[in-house]
């Protein structure tokens, strides 16, 4: 496959944006490869400036759950478009998607709207600051949680229970406030609660970790934790950026039946446009300005191309039978995979819930980011660069879920199964 054009706009775009990308998972430098630059989109597919299409299981990293280029989604931005991009005031389209997320989340009595899943999650954390009055929060070691200074920490090394910093700029005096433990490790949890008794203002989590792949709460581990939280007067913030109306139209918490304090949400509820939101309990979410005294602002929050794209989606979403489909597609490509896999000179494991999967390159269970590190890499970049040349775009790392869309044909899951069969083989 030629990706020439793709490799001289990226030599072009080094010189002007830092490492040609203006995110940096897009470089695909993981896989030691250029990046494609898109042109387009439609459907499962998506074509490059090359002129190549690829069937699509990145889907701008979760949004595009209806597919690229839905027509409805794309009625919905225009006519919006046509009629004002920014009022910089309230708008009904603000309190229509509002009591959609609402009557999809019954524990999300007020939301408020940002432009980020980044926004989400670091004003949910101020918020849990300020209504419990302590400064500390605990998260896990593996999950994403966007890219805000204390959520930028990783578990010390041995016994050390502060965090430390896992970017340049962060100070360590902000990272000290952070803990962090084991994914699915509740005794661990329990035990760093204990330790710093009075002292959590919340634990965060995703409630399954989308960004080292694909791991599912062991059972036991979110009721545990929800236990847990409200014995200690701690804050669940359950971060469902990427599985909200991914896993199920009410997200993990709906399948799972684990209700947090605090949830945030972004990628889908936007349709494809930049959109975050975090919600929860009304007593909570009255202690926001300019109710209360916890300062969160933003010019484009409830941005009206972004509310119309997000109702237009969940109206879609809300359709008998969505995640039925997402769901039987999702099954299928997994144990197509699983299939294709028999044939690789080693193990690998495939984890999936609902429409997103990851195929890991080690043995399994993965259960933690430790257990997920041990997968081979090196093999997963050859496997990648395999794909691509069959057309199939899987994310372009290890460590990130694949996402399956309504619009993804049997011929795609087909092709997609065939490719990776072939690509196994060729490991
Ligand atoms: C993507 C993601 C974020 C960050 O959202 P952005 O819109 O990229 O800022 C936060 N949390 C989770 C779980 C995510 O997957």
């Amino acid at each position: 496959m030629n990706h020439q054009k793709s490799s001289e706009l990226f030599a072009k775009a080094k010189d002007v944006i830092p490492g040609g990308v203006n995110s940096p998972v897009r470089a695909f430098k993981s896989v030691g490869l250029d990046p494609l630059f898109i042109e387009r989109a439609q459907g499962s597919k998506i074509f490059d400036a090359d002129g190549n299409s690829y069937i699509d299981y990145v889907g701008s990293w979760g949004p595009m759950i209806m597919g690229h280029c839905h027509p409805k989604i794309v009625e919905a931005i225009q006519k919006a478009a046509a009629s004002g991009a920014s009022f910089g005031a309230p708008t009904a389209r603000e309190i229509e998607l509002a009591e959609m997320v609402s009557q999809a989340y019954p524990n999300i009595e007020k939301v408020r709207m940002v432009s980020s899943g980044t926004e989400a999650t670091m004003s949910a954390i101020r918020l849990a600051r300020g209504f419990t009055g302590r400064d500390k929060i605990l998260k896990f070691d593996g999950c994403y949680h966007g890219h805000a200074d204390s959520l930028l920490v990783k578990a010390g090394s041995g016994a050390a229970t502060f965090g430390v910093p896992t970017s340049l700029g962060v100070p360590a005096d902000f990272a000290k406030y952070t803990l962090t433990a084991a994914y699915n490790d509740l005794e661990e949890t329990r035990k760093m609660v204990a330790d710093n008794k009075g002292e959590i203002a919340c634990i965060i989590l995703e409630p399954v970790a989308g960004n080292m792949g694909c791991v599912a709460p062991r059972p036991g581990f979110l009721e545990g934790l929800r236990e847990l939280c409200t014995a200690e007067g701690i804050l669940l913030v359950i971060d469902e950026v990427m599985t909200g109306f991914r896993v199920a139209y009410g997200g993990a918490q709906e399948r799972f039946g684990v209700r947090g304090d605090l949830v945030c949400l972004g990628k889908i509820i936007g349709g494809g446009l930049p959109v975050g939101a975090f919600g929860g309990r009304r007593d909570i979410m009255d202690c926001l300005s300019p109710e209360g005294g916890v300062y969160q602002a933003g010019t484009l929050s409830g941005n009206p191309l972004a509310m119309s794209a997000g109702i237009a989606a969940l109206q879609l979403l809300r359709e008998e039978g969505f995640y039925e489909l997402i769901e039987q597609k999702s099954s299928y490509l997994a144990a197509g995979l699983v299939d294709a896999a028999g044939s690789a000179p080693f193990k690998t494991c495939l984890q999936r819930v609902g429409g997103m999967f990851c195929t890991y390159f080690t043995e399994g269970p993965v259960y933690s980011f430790a257990d997920a590190a041990k997968s081979d890499t090196a093999a997963f970049s050859r496997f990648f660069a395999l794909m691509l040349d069959q057309g199939i775009n899987l994310a372009p790392s290890q460590f990130e879920a694949g996402f399956m869309s309504s619009a993804h044909s049997q011929e795609d899951l087909d092709r997609t199964i065939e490719a990776a069969a072939k690509a196994f083989k060729a490991l």
